[in-house]
């Protein structure tokens, strides 16, 4: 079985080669600002197809297309329009993925055969770099099998994909920590269709009052599949900060806390403190790597303190629901 090479990212020699796999039809997996991608030439469509194969993501989940430059917009974007452009200029490079209608040479296993294309310019150095060097667009879902939650560093894509990828770029932990926000531009108001790091406020602010919060806690696009980013371990969202579970007898029970917990905690087998001090970026931050570490003790159910779903709440709690979905 093969096993991915693990280089550091800081040193150039890493990057050429990893760009050289990507040029060659492999599979890399990279840090960027929100989470480790998984990587393939998005104008390749057998490289893109292994990363469908490798994460065993189904075929009609469409792919975030990375570039480096504007420029590279016109091998893969029909056109954008006024507000599109703005946004560029407003959130470009960063976590912001924005929908435009596809060019017709862009693999329809890409878009997963819809006519739109989902684009984002990283703002990591180490992915900027190796897009820069591979000189193609890459195509880059989290870099997980499909559904189980996104990683945040090196060591978490090997222990999901270690066997299924050429490289793995070692860049640290990831900044952010949750994936990009997606927006689609229609006439000129604004969908979000995943909420991220760019938060509602953020576009507001860019685009006056029009942004359009898509109905309800399920978020409709295409492949933003209600259970995602799930631990194996059910999960329950407790109704509020603090609150107390309803853990039934002999129950191997563990604890995401927001902050720092208050009393009842013997009753849990384990606790994850996200943020001392309940700071949202601290918590986005270490979501998903405390989930990982819970849910790698082989407890009956993990319970989880919902946090406010301002600004980056939103996108933190729309990850724990996709997460609980099923099991509550
Ligand atoms: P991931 O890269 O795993 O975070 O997932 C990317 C997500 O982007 C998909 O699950 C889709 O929901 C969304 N996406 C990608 N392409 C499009 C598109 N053309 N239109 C709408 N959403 C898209
Ligand atoms: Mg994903």
């Amino acid at each position: 079985m093969k096993r991915a090479q693990v280089l550091p990212a800081s040193d150039p020699e890493s990057i050429r080669l990893a760009a050289e796999i990507i040029r060659s039809g492999g599979l890399v997996a990279f840090p960027t600002e929100t989470v480790y991608g998984l990587g393939a030439n998005a104008l390749d469509s057998e490289a893109v197809a292994k990363i469908f194969e490798a994460k065993q993501r189904p075929s009609f989940d469409p792919l975030i297309v990375h570039i480096a430059t504007r420029a590279s917009l016109d091998l893969l974007a029909q056109k954008t329009g006024a507000v599109d452009r703005r946004l560029m200029d407003a959130f470009w490079p960063g976590p912001l993925t924005i929908v435009l209608p596809k060019r017709d040479n862009v693999p329809d296993i890409v878009t997963a055969g819809l006519s739109t294309i989902a684009i984002r310019m990283p703002a990591h150095p180490v992915a900027q770099a190796l897009i820069l060097n591979a000189g193609v667009p890459i195509a880059a879902p989290s870099a997980n099998p499909f559904c189980y939650v996104s990683p945040t560093c090196a060591q978490h894509v090997l222990d999901g994909l270690g066997d299924r990828v050429d490289l793995i770029l070692d860049g640290g932990s990831c900044p952010i920590g949750v994936e990009s926000t997606i927006v689609s531009v229609s006439e000129s108001s604004l969908e979000l269709l995943r909420p991220g790091s760019v938060t509602l406020a953020e576009l507001r602010d860019i685009m006056g009052t029009s942004v359009r919060a898509a109905a309800g806690t399920t978020i409709v696009a295409p492949g933003q599949l209600p259970r995602h980013y799930a631990t194996k371990t059910p999960v329950t969202i407790l109704r509020a900060p603090g609150a107390r579970p309803a853990i039934q007898a002999r129950e191997r029970a563990g604890l995401l806390a927001m902050s720092a917990p208050g009393q009842e905690n013997e009753m849990f087998c384990a606790i994850e403190v996200l943020s001392s001090s309940g700071d949202l970026r601290e918590i986005a931050r270490n979501l998903f790597a405390a989930l990982r570490r819970l849910d790698s003790l082989g407890l009956d159910r993990l319970y989880a303190e919902p946090c406010d779903e301002q600004g980056l709440g939103l996108a933190i709690m729309d990850r724990l629901r996709r997460c609980a979905v099923h099991t509550q």
